[in-house]
């Protein structure tokens, strides 16, 4: 017997395919989790809590994390010949244990002070033991795909070579929706790259009735001929079901079928606010209904504040998409081609996306990709000497990364977009003040002539023994702030219940005991914000020990 394994180490999980090296590479078995195992709603607050609370900790976390999710593939692991990853720089350098703080600081004098050199990020093998993961061998090799440059990664790479774009003659652009939306422009044989900090609510995270796309999630909305929503809820196959049709003004229910929904989930978020621009009952930044909320089925509210959330997400990715186009020196009319990548680009329905600004308004096409880090982990493991080809292509690609945090345009942009989605700025007066500034209106809203799903599901081949769910991952936190008084707001003002307030038997005080993988981390501290004694310090939490 011979196997690999292929993983993908993404900003809001991890992913893994058993590969049997006997069968052409066939997948076996496929094991994901539901989140990643260190605090923070985006990469730089993976980064923020790696800095402050030491590499030692975060990279024990995601061993431990690794070790867990490889034994749900459930394969003998000494019959494991290799392992391949990808992800983003920062991801992949965290997994690695290496320097980060080049990816977390844009001036190249702050790195000189702080004496920072910068690691190569070409691709290279390491090994299992080299990492510390237990759960191998200590000399499985352990193939480590190159970035384009320190900033633009693997996942950026695979994006851009499982979407052949780089074969294309026109105009192409390629994001992959996540927390952190990384995207691709590519003109003339150059590749302009940015990242764009949506934040958590494309995750379905930050949004009152949120959750992950899981079972019982609304994962999209549709309007029926008679003025009702169409509420698509996923199945224990997370296969879309329509379940019920649900008037969003009255909440009158038409129930289809009996599955029952507990949330609503990025894609969903993406059609609440697709549908309510369309039917006016959201007149940004408001809804339009005497409750301020859409009723969606089995109680399910979708708030003034989701709007505002998700808009922020929205604003961020649409400043992105035309930073870079602006920046390359081209029209927003010169993209023909737009491929939709990552789990949430393969869900969401892409006329929706485009109403709410995701994709560009101009194309002629739109291709939905699935999960490409975990198809390039795949290939490596099919052919590890792909990554020489691989390298060949990174080299090969004239690359420039354009900052968003330090780029003029995208600030200009991005204020804008927030006056549009949270202030009630209108399209006509966003078009206004955005040509006072030099930079080009929104162009009128064109459809795609054509939108091809490239694969079912983000990840299409799950393998005949399926698919299994890490749910236990991250760690605890906690901390006896000196002078709380138990009052609990903290607790309350938590967005993803993740902290809890206990009695301390011991001291007679009280303990704030936090789950590392539901905390959104630096993007949040609404905990922080509450206490009324102003006792509580986020960076007073201690990481409880690891077992
Ligand atoms: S309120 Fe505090 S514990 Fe809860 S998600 Fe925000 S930062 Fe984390
Ligand atoms: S809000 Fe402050 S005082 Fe209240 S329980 Fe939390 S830490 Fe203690």
């Amino acid at each position: 017997m011979a196997y690999g394994i292929a993983l993908d180490l993404g900003t809001s999980g991890y992913r893994a395919h058993l590969v049997d090296l006997n069968r052409n590479a066939k997948i076996v078995s496929t094991a994901i989790t539901m989140r990643h195992p260190l605090p923070g709603a985006n990469v730089m607050d993976h980064l923020h809590f790696w800095i402050s609370n030491g590499s030692e900790i975060g990279h024990r976390i995601i061993r431990q994390t690794v070790d867990r999710l490889l034994t749900l593939l459930e394969v003998d692991f000494g019959d494991v010949e290799r392992v391949s990853v990808c992800g983003n720089p920062i991801q992949l350098s965290l997994f690695e244990n290496i320097e980060v703080r080049d990816l977390a600081y844009a001036g190249e004098n702050k790195l000189k002070a702080l004496g920072v050199i910068r690691p190569s990020r070409r691709g290279h093998v390491v090994t299992a033991g080299d990492i510390g993961l237990t759960s191998l061998r200590s000399e499985t090799e352990i193939i480590i795909p190159p970035a384009i440059r320190h900033e633009i990664g693997a996942d950026a790479l695979a994006m851009i070579m499982k979407s052949g774009m780089l074969e294309r003659k026109e105009t192409c652009m390629v994001t992959d929706y996540g927390t952190n939306a990384e995207m691709g422009l590519y003109h003339d044989g150059e590749l302009y790259s940015g990242s764009a900090a949506a934040g958590p609510a494309m995750e379905g995270q930050s949004i009152e009735a949120g959750m992950l796309a899981a079972p019982q999630a609304i994962s999209d909305l549709n309007l029926c001929e008679d003025g009702k929503w169409g509420n698509v809820v996923l199945d224990e196959y997370l296969n879309p079901t329509l379940t019920a049709k649900v008037d969003p003004l009255t909440g009158e229910t038409q129930r289809l079928v009996g599955l029952k929904a507990r949330g609503i989930t990025g894609t969903g978020v993406v059609s609440a606010i697709a549908l309510g621009l369309e039917t006016g009952f959201i007149a940004l930044p408001n809804i339009s209904t005497p409750s301020h909320h859409l009723k969606l089925v089995d109680g399910i509210k979708f708030l003034e504040k989701d709007v505002r959330e998700a808009g922020k997400a929205m604003g961020a990715i649409r400043a992105g998409h035309r930073t870079l186009i602006h920046e390359v020196g081209i029209r927003d009319e010169d993209v023909k081609v737009m491929y939709m990548a990552g789990a949430s680009g393969t869900y969401v329905d892409p006329i929706k996306a485009q109403t709410c600004g995701m994709v560009p308004r101009v194309l002629d096409r739109i291709y939905q990709l699935g999960n490409t880090s975990l198809m390039m982990a795949h290939d490596l493991i099919k052919d590890p000497e792909s990554l020489d080809h691989m390298q060949e292509v990174a080299d090969s690609i004239a690359a420039n990364h354009i900052m968003f945090a330090t780029n003029k345009t995208f600030e200009q942009m991005f204020i804008l977009e927030i006056a549009y989605w949270l202030e009630g700025m209108s399209e006509e007066m966003y078009n206004e003040m955005i040509v006072m500034q030099d930079l080009p209106p929104l162009p009128k809203l064109h459809r795609p002539y054509e939108v091809l799903r490239m694969v079912e599901r983000d990840i299409p081949d799950v393998g005949e023994k399926g698919l299994k769910t890490l749910n236990e991952v991250g760690v605890t936190m906690n901390a006896n702030f000196p002078g709380c008084i138990g009052c609990r707001k903290c607790e309350k003002s938590c967005p993803e219940r993740a902290l809890k307030v206990h009695t301390d038997s011991e001291s007679g005080g009280f303990r704030i005991v936090i789950e590392t993988d539901k905390c959104l981390g630096t993007a949040c501290k609404n905990c922080e914000m509450v206490c009324p004694q102003k006792v509580y310090d986020f960076h007073n939490l201690k990481v409880d020990e690891i077992v």
